[in-house]
């Protein structure tokens, strides 16, 4: 297998302000995990930035306006009550949707089986005409939709395992058949959506709450019964991983039990079945993770599966 890691300084250079939680030291803890020599196989890429136009494919024109229009020149401002940007975010944000987009480009070239995006912003809180929850722009959300119009791939499958529920894909994706969202995460919990009977137009949307204090049982369980058997029968020709690792024990945001054994079982199973209905076709970005020892592991132990699965 070959695996590809998307990654840029400038998502580094993404700052917050002090005491934030979506902080550059996230991105610094897992591509040092990353650079472990277990990890010499992974061939490095630098994110690009996105097109304009692949951007807009998700969000309206007058909210990118609005948003470049917001970074400072200097200092923070707020783009919602915990959405910051800073004089790199501009850039930041579109080199972390760039790098989904170049990552299908590569694994739908067959240069690679599958990529790993270490980025941030993350983004599967952005709604299309807001950002929300540390997210600029719906980077799963663009890519899907990249490989639709770059690569007439049809029936797209974004899996969401970070603790929050990923609101901002399934705005994106809610009217559309061959858009498929399986989100799995703790409720009650910011941003208070993603009950079992948000289903999307076309029961297109499949989320699965989990309560506080749910660990790997319980995890594994709804992969096996629900996440897994839905993947399979959508039929995905590409599956987008929203990989958030907030659900780790260790994270101070949020109140699931999972370990860095349960990202890579999962990422195993996801694969598996992209395997047969995708042909192996699958690129990971990440989202969410808070605790950064517990992020830096999980973030390794998810990477590892995609390398050998
Ligand atoms: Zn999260």
């Amino acid at each position: 297998m070959t695996t590809l890691l998307y990654s840029h300084p400038i998502c580094a250079e993404h700052e917050t302000g002090p005491g934030h939680p979506e902080r550059p030291a996230r991105l610094r803890a897992v591509l040092s995990a990353l650079d472990d020599p277990a990890f010499a196989a992974l061939e490095r890429r630098e994110a690009p930035l996105a097109e304009r136009a692949q951007i807009e494919r998700v969000h309206p024109s007058d909210y990118v306006e609005a948003v470049f229009a917001a970074v400072p020149g200097s200092g923070t401002a707020h783009l919602d009550g915990d959405t910051v940007v800073s004089p790199a975010s501009g850039e930041a944000a579109l080199r972390a949707a760039g790098a989904v987009t170049a990552a299908v480009d590569a694994v739908m070239a067959g240069e690679a089986d599958n990529a790993f995006c270490a980025i941030r912003p993350p983004g599967h809180h952005a709604e299309p005409d807001r950002a929300m929850g540390f997210c600029i722009f719906s980077n799963a959300a663009i890519g899907a939709l990249h490989a639709r119009a770059a690569h007439r791939v049809h029936r797209i499958a974004v899996v969401d395992f970070d603790v929050h529920h990923g609101n901002g894909t399934q705005a994106a994706f809610w009217d559309d058949p061959d858009l498929m969202l399986l989100c799995s995460h703790q409720m009650p919990l910011y941003p208070g959506t993603g009950s079992a009977g948000e289903r999307g137009a076309h029961g297109n949307i499949v989320n699965v709450p989990l309560p506080p204090g749910a660990g790997s049982e319980e995890f594994r369980e709804i992969y096996r019964h629900v996440v897994i058997p839905r993947l399979r029968a959508f039929d995905p020709d590409f599956v987008i991983i929203s990989a958030g690792f907030d659900a780790h024990y260790a994270d101070p945001l949020a109140g699931l039990n999972f370990t860095e054994a349960d990202f890579a079982w999962a990422t195993s199973e996801i694969l598996h079945v992209a395997e047969h209905a995708a042909r192996g076709r699958v690129v990971s970005t990440l989202e969410g993770g808070y605790d950064l020892d517990g992020l830096a592991r999980s973030a390794a132990a998810h990477v590892g599966a995609l390398l050998r699965p």
